[in-house]
């Protein structure tokens, strides 16, 4: 039981390194993360408005095209006029150039509504694009803030992270999970000590007898208000020892 109490306390040890060097980082990784996210977003508008664009300016182009023909159409009809035979023929060909023109005419208000969303969508791009400029340089300064705190505490954590296996395969299995669940939900903190006659994980009171108790270290004890695993002062000194905190 000794063991099993003071190896976990070795455990919370480590950890409180290994948290130690990540608080280093600071927000850091969550401004990376920030702004990967802003700059996916701001990616994906200027994705979608020049796909847009692309569409207008391809229409815009076959309208033209329509027109040309058109007029080109309509010249021939126009021309056809003066060799009419009968009536019939003549209002036949009318009623083709009322209805060319009136392709036409639409087709070039058309054309003239493509033409300024295209101009809106090369604005609205224009105006993104110095915010992306401006997220990536802050992205990179960042990323590389962080990879320099990272290296600088590389082998430090590389060290730690070696212990902490060691000691991770001494706990069993079921005390693991425990302690990584008390762990998540305490800030951190799953194994605690007694320090002057309170848990030193949430400063609340020990009652005496569960002191006494705790102190015998005959089984894992929790703390009544807060849930953290509780060993003795002793097991704490001894597993400090054993790490040479
Ligand atoms: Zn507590």
């Amino acid at each position: 039981m000794l063991e099993r109490l003071s190896t976990l306390y070795e455990l919370q040890l480590i950890d409180n390194q290994l948290d130690e060097l990540e608080e280093l980082r600071g927000d850091l990784p969550a401004a990376v993360n920030e702004l990967k996210s802003q700059i996916q977003t701001l990616e994906e508008q200027i994705e979608t408005k020049e796909d847009e664009k692309k569409k207008s300016l391809s229409k815009r182009k076959q309208n033209d095209d329509d027109v040309d023909r058109m007029k080109a159409n309509l010249k021939k009809f126009k021309s056809q006029l003066y060799q009419v035979r009968n009536n019939k023929e003549y209002d036949a060909l009318t009623k083709e150039i009322d209805h060319s023109e009136e392709q036409i005419t639409k087709l070039e208000a058309e054309s003239s509504a493509l033409e300024d969303l295209i101009q809106k969508l090369k604005n609205e791009i224009k105006e993104i694009e110095p915010q992306l400029d401006n997220y990536s340089k802050e992205l990179k300064e960042k990323e590389s803030e962080l990879k320099q705190i990272i290296k600088a505490n590389e082998r430090e954590e590389a060290r730690l992270n070696d212990k902490r296996d060691k000691i991770k395969n001494k706990v069993k299995k079921p005390d693991y999970n425990t302690y990584m669940r008390i762990r998540k939900a305490s800030g951190g903190k799953a194994v605690v000590t007694i320090i002057r006659a309170a848990c030193s994980g949430c400063h609340n009171v020990v009652p005496p007898q569960r002191q006494i108790e705790i102190r015998s270290n005959k089984r894992l004890f929790s703390c009544e208000s807060c849930g953290r695993i509780l060993v003795s002062p002793d097991i704490a000194e001894e597993a400090k020892k054993k790490m040479q905190f």
